[in-house]
């Protein structure tokens, strides 16, 4: 994940106006009967696509060529699930921020695996239910929005790529794993929750991602070779370049892979981390 700028005023015009009808019907009907069907248009799948990539804004795995996308909620428009169900305590459920369920800041492109509920292995092998669904976390429960002008008074525990720098959450290491950041000796509350809800640490995207970084590494050493040897690096800095380009996949590990052999080349070689 990388900290990515929403233009102001990105939003598709249908979306304000069509938002604001839906609103407007849903909040003339009990919370189970809500409707939410603008945000999932087509003209916000392509918008959100333009701006930010063909990719998922939580684990940057690339869409294209594989799947539409899901239009998600950072905040959830229908429940919020507090706490899970064990076998002595029935799930909290609360109902969601169904005013946000149009709101253009509202909505990310994501994969369906960071996104819905599916049961995968984690980075230690064991399977767990692994995706944000209806949870949406924060430091202090007791600050909940319960309407729109208390949204600012709360302390989520997602990190959101339109709003946190990611990077002082989460820290990649050089085989593609991530960890929480640890701040002061104590590991960031945020990189630690979106991790565990996101499932930024399961098997398969740490497999892909340890497949990226072996090309970036190869692109790293020829580019040094070259170098070391007084050639043009060519292609191969052309490709470094590709890698930290905001919309290709895997950004903020590339950026790690790239500065940690190269931060003494960066200026010259016109490359920014
Ligand atoms: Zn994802």
């Amino acid at each position: 994940m990388i900290k990515i700028t929403r233009p102001r005023d990105s939003a598709p015009a249908d979306l304000i106006r069509r938002g604001r009808a839906e609103l407007r019907k849903n909040l003339a009907l009990e919370p189970k009967k809500r409707v939410f069907k603008e945000y999932g248009s087509t003209a916000v799948r392509e918008r959100l696509a333009e701006l930010f990539g063909r990719k998922c804004m939580f684990c940057e795995s690339l869409l294209a060529g594989t799947q539409s996308g899901d239009v998600e909620h950072y905040r959830p428009k229908g429940k919020v699930v507090v706490t899970v169900k064990t076998a002595k305590v029935a799930a909290e459920v609360i109902p969601g921020y169904f005013w946000l369920g149009a709101k253009w800041p509202n909505l990310l492109l994501s994969c369906s695996d960071c996104n819905r509920p599916r049961t995968q292995d984690d980075f230690d092998g064991n399977a767990r239910v692994i995706g944000k669904a209806n949870f949406f976390p924060l430091v202090d429960e007791t600050k909940r929005a319960k309407g729109t002008w208390r949204v600012r008074q709360e302390e989520p525990l997602l990190l959101n790529p339109c709003i946190d720098d990611p990077a002082e959450h989460l820290v990649f290491l050089e085989d593609g794993r991530v960890e929480a950041r640890v701040i002061d000796g104590v590991p960031s509350a945020k990189g630690t929750a979106s991790i565990y809800y996101l499932g930024l640490a399961r098997a398969e995207l740490l497999q892909m991602r340890a497949r990226h970084g072996r090309m970036v590494r190869a692109a790293i050493r020829h580019t040094l070779s070259a170098l070391k040897e007084g050639r043009d690096p060519g292609a191969d800095l052309e490709d470094l370049e590709a890698f930290l380009m905001p919309t290709e996949p895997y950004v903020a590990f590339s950026r790690v892979l790239i500065y940690k052999y190269m931060r003494e080349h960066l200026a010259a070689l016109g490359l920014s981390v």
